[in-house]
C-alpha cells in the first residue's frame, strides 16, 4: 500500500470523521481531488477519489499521527489538541491549516470556586483526555494536581464527584452549558494542521509539494 514508486506514487491521506474531514474538503478540492465516498453514510474505512493514486484512510483523530508517522499514511490532518498528546516524532507540519478551530479550556461545576482551590494550593483531580497538556499547564502555573485519563465525555466527570475539573476542548461551549459547566481557563488555541511524513515528503515529494502548496494557498484565503 505504502508505495515509494517515484513515476506515480500511491498517496494516503488519514483523515477523521466529522468537523476535519468536512473541513478538509475544500482543501482537497483546491488541489483536484475529490472524495467519491461519504464517511457518513459508508462503512468503508479506505475511500477512493476522483485521482486513482489517492485514497483516504478514514481513522480516529487521535491515530491520524500515528498512521503518519509510521508510514501507513503519506500525509493527515489533526488538531494541535491531538498532536501535543502524540509528540510530533516523526511528522513533518507544514501547514496550520486554521481548520476545525476550538480551545483548549479548564472547566469546573458552576458552584466550584476554582480561583480559591487554587490560590490555596489544594490538590485539584483532574479528568481529561489531553494528560500531557493538562499537565503541563498546571506544572507551569505550580498547580498540584491528581490526572485522571479518561477517553470520552469528559464532561460527566466534575457531575459525577469523579473530578474537581476538566480539560477539555471547547467550541461554541454549548456541552459545558448543558451540563451545568463553566469554562473558568483557556489554555490555548486549537486548530488542525497538515501533517506528513518525513520519508513520504522526501520519496514522494514531486507529488505531495503541489497538494501541500494548495493545501497552504486555500487555507489562507479561508483563513
Ligand atoms: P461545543 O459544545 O461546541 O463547545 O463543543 C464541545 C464538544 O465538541 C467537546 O466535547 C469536544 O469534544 C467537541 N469538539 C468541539 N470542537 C472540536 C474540535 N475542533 N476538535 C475536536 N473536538 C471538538
Amino acid at each position: 500500500m505504502n508505495d515509494t514508486n517515484t513515476a506515480s506514487p500511491q498517496l494516503i491521506l488519514a483523515l477523521s470523521k466529522g468537523r476535519i474531514f468536512e473541513d478538509t474538503l475544500p482543501l482537497l478540492s483546491a488541489a483536484g481531488i475529490e472524495v467519491l465516498e461519504n464517511p457518513e453514510t459508508s462503512r468503508k474505512l479506505i475511500l477512493a477519489t476522483n485521482d486513482p493514486a489517492v485514497r483516504v484512510l478514514i481513522v480516529r483523530a487521535s491515530d491520524v499521527p500515528t498512521y503518519v508517522q509510521h508510514g501507513a499514511a503519506d500525509f493527515g490532518v489533526a488538531g494541535k489538541d491531538v498532536l501535543l498528546e502524540h509528540g510530533g516524532e516523526g511528522l513533518y507540519q507544514p501547514v496550520d491549516l486554521r481548520i476545525a478551530c476550538c480551545r483548549m479550556s479548564v472547566a469546573v461545576n458552576a458552584g466550584f470556586d476554582y480561583e480559591n482551590a487554587v490560590r490555596q494550593g489544594a490538590r485539584l483531580r483532574v479528568a481529561t483526555k489531553f494528560v500531557h497538556t493538562a499537565r503541563e499547564h498546571f506544572a507551569k502555573k505550580g498547580v498540584h494536581v491528581d490526572l485522571i485519563k479518561l477517553y470520552g465525555s469528559m464532561e460527566l466527570a466534575p457531575l459525577v464527584g469523579l473530578s474537581d475539573a476538566i480539560v477539555d476542548v471547547v467550541s461554541t461551549g454549548g456541552t459545558l452549558r448543558a451540563n451545568n459547566l463553566v469554562e473558568v481557563e483557556k489554555i490555548m488555541e486549537i486548530s488542525s494542521r497538515l501533517v506528513v511524513n518525513q520519508a513520504a515528503l522526501k520519496l514522494k515529494r514531486e507529488r505531495l509539494q503541489p497538494i501541500i502548496e494548495a493545501f497552504e494557498r486555500a487555507s489562507k484565503l479561508q483563513g
